[in-house]
């Protein structure tokens, strides 16, 4: 049965999918990573370049209410102010590069993440077909050994048991029909002689093939 199912072509639909899950969920896992890590990563720009206001602001704020009287002082406490001025400006960008990051490794974990849900949805497909034939095979079976089961019931003892042994040796078949000269079971022509003593054995007795040793069935068409 598992060699039969092994045949269904969605098996084999089922496995590949199965392998281009594995691919995307390292995928997705990977980028959920970078993800985060550039969330976190933007939210340190962003503290920075708040602070680095917040003391422009707390400075301006000194210079506005003429608390820095020393001209020296203030002269220092401007320069300081365009320096922090250029700093923000250098922050902002980090932060704005950061930003941009983000949206590239948002918009793939996005697509990554819709391709694995349009994937589970072939897999169900799939399945479902699996499953449909699968028991479909499951149900021929059934018959099939009910069918046997029946044409067995009338054979006898010593035959079948010599049938099942050679069945267990040979692949799964223990008899093969003699048609057109030939053993269907090894597909060995029989010479005349061969056939000549064949022809002349009582119908009920059991034929071997020289060859391959199965049961030979003859037929009307075994040419003897
Ligand atoms: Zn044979």
């Amino acid at each position: 049965m598992t060699h039969q199912l092994n045949t269904i072509p969605e098996a084999a639909r089922i496995r590949e999918l199965a392998g281009r899950r594995t691919t995307l969920e390292n995928a997705v896992r990977d980028l959920r990573i970078e993800v985060d890590d550039l969330v976190r990563e933007q939210k340190r720009a962003d503290a920075d370049v708040e602070q680095v206001k917040t003391r422009r602001q707390r400075d301006q704020g000194m210079i506005d209410a003429g608390q820095v009287k020393d001209p020296k002082a203030l002269e220092r406490m401007l320069g300081e102010l365009e320096s922090l001025h250029r700093r923000i400006n250098s922050l902002e960008d980090v932060e704005l590069e950061v930003m941009e990051r983000l949206e590239t490794a948002q918009a793939s974990l996005d697509e990554r993440t819709a391709e694995v849900s349009a994937l589970d949805g072939d897999e169900a497909d799939v399945r479902q077909a699996f499953d449909q034939k699968s028991g479909d095979l499951q149900t021929e079976l059934a018959t099939v050994q009910a069918e046997r089961k029946t044409t067995a019931s009338g054979m006898p003892e010593d035959l079948m048991a010599l049938y099942e042994k050679l069945r267990a040796q040979k692949g799964g078949v223990g008899a093969a029909a003699l048609r057109r000269r030939e053993c269907g079971g090894c597909r060995l022509t029989l010479n005349a002689s061969d056939l000549g003593i064949i022809a002349k054995k009582p119908t009920d007795e059991v034929v071997r093939c020289e060859e391959c040793n199965r049961i030979l069935v003859r037929t009307g068409e075994s040419g003897l």
